[in-house]
């Protein structure tokens, strides 16, 4: 048995930031909320990995780690 640790929220809404090219978080944000597609991170501690899902999306699944952890952008800073 493997026990999932998740990361800080506003830890990995920086790193989502960051990764994806945005400057600042409310740049991101107003993107994210305009468009269907939706910036996504892994919540997993130790599992960065980037994708794009839907804006309400809290358990997207994670190619990189196996996980039902993916978390978009919005659901992050809660705003859905
Ligand atoms: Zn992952």
């Amino acid at each position: 048995m493997s026990t999932i640790v998740l990361s800080n929220k506003g830890a990995k809404l920086m790193k989502l930031c960051e990764l994806e090219g945005f400057k600042t978080l409310n740049h991101m944000l107003r993107r994210a909320a305009a468009d269907n597609a939706c910036p996504a991170i892994c919540m997993t501690e130790g599992c960065d990995h980037t994708t794009e899902m839907e804006p309400d999306q809290d358990h997207g699944y994670c190619e990189a780690c196996g996980g039902n952890t993916i978390a978009s952008a919005l659901v992050l800073a809660g705003w859905v």
